[in-house]
């Protein structure tokens, strides 16, 4: 048996439900050879997720899910082996998270017009400092009763239509790869086939994230369209970009299991060679 390498996962530092030690003994008990932990905007929970890693056979790749927007289109970034320290991801990951909070603020406050729900419902589902998102206003409305689940949440009250939504700050997409390369990591967009192959980000705008480093392009992802995918197997080819798969897991918050997608052993061999900014977390 193969052993799999899954690079896109969520804890308790953003919207994942596990803590970094409880999703790293979830990856040990899946039999994963390595996880990277890529939570939302945030590298705080790396140092707990290499601790409890210590001493097994799994290799924890530090990394993160920068958020960005190319005009009103949210686009995720995973970002590997970056340098935590790095001033310009430093603020700009700051930047981010304050814009999260006044923004989820916002949403708690129009949502309360009308249903049974305040903020201290939201901070009750959200571990300290962790990167606030919409899962903790679905958590909140779950334990309200208001909502069966989280996607129920996401489907209703939250959908962008809903009308309680807003949107939060975020950097262009080519600024975020670029803060990346400059802090020594390896950027791969996250599932950018998620709405079929005719929305799969420009061809010229793909050439300017891939002069300024972009390594690779998520393709075997769960949300990922059968088209979309088709279309970035061509633009990899194209542009001569890794592909990698992964399971974008949120422990309980979300259907996806650790290792239902994952990455070639020879695409991680690379990414390791090439992020300077932190050390794979290996025993
Ligand atoms: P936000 O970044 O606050 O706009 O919230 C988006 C996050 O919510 C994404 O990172 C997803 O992980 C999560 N999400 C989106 N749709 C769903 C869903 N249907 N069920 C659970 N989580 C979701
Ligand atoms: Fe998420
Ligand atoms: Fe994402
Ligand atoms: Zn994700």
């Amino acid at each position: 048996m193969s052993r799999v390498i899954d690079l896109h996962t969520h804890s308790s530092v953003s919207d994942g439900t596990e803590t970094p030690v409880r999703l790293v003994a979830s990856a040990i008990e899946s039999g994963l050879a390595a996880v990277a932990l890529t939570d939302h905007d945030s590298t705080a929970g790396w140092t707990e997720a290499a601790d409890a890693a210590r001493g097994s056979a799994l290799t924890v790749i530090p990394g993160m899910e920068f958020s960005t927007m190319f005009g009103w289109k949210s686009v995720h970034l995973l970002a590997y082996l970056f340098d935590p320290s790095d001033a310009g991801i430093v603020a700009e990951t700051a930047r981010i998270r304050d814009s999260r909070l006044r923004r989820a603020e916002n949403i708690v406050s129009r949502i309360s017009a009308d249903y049974d729900l305040s903020w201290s419902d939201v901070l009750e589902q959200t571990s300290r400092g962790a990167t606030v998102g919409r899962p903790h206003i679905a958590d909140a409305l779950v334990a309200r009763g208001l909502v069966a689940n989280r996607s129920a949440a996401f489907e209703s009250i939250l959908h962008p239509r809903s009308g309680y939504f807003e949107p939060h700050y975020a950097p262009d997409p080519l600024t975020a790869v670029k803060l990346v390369v400059a802090a020594g990591g390896v950027p791969v967009l996250a599932h950018p086939g998620t709405r079929g192959a005719s929305e799969v980000i420009p061809e010229s705008k793909l050439k300017a994230l891939v002069g300024a480093g972009l390594f690779g392009l998520e393709i075997e992802h769960r949300d990922n369209t059968a088209s979309g995918k088709q279309r970035l197997r061509e633009l990899a080819t194209t542009f001569g970009l890794a592909t990698t798969g992964s399971s974008d897991y949120h422990g309980a918050g979300k259907p996806n299991r650790l290792g239902e997608n994952h990455t070639d052993p020879r695409v991680l061999e690379r990414i390791i060679e090439r992020g300077t900014g932190s050390a794979p977390l290996s025993a």
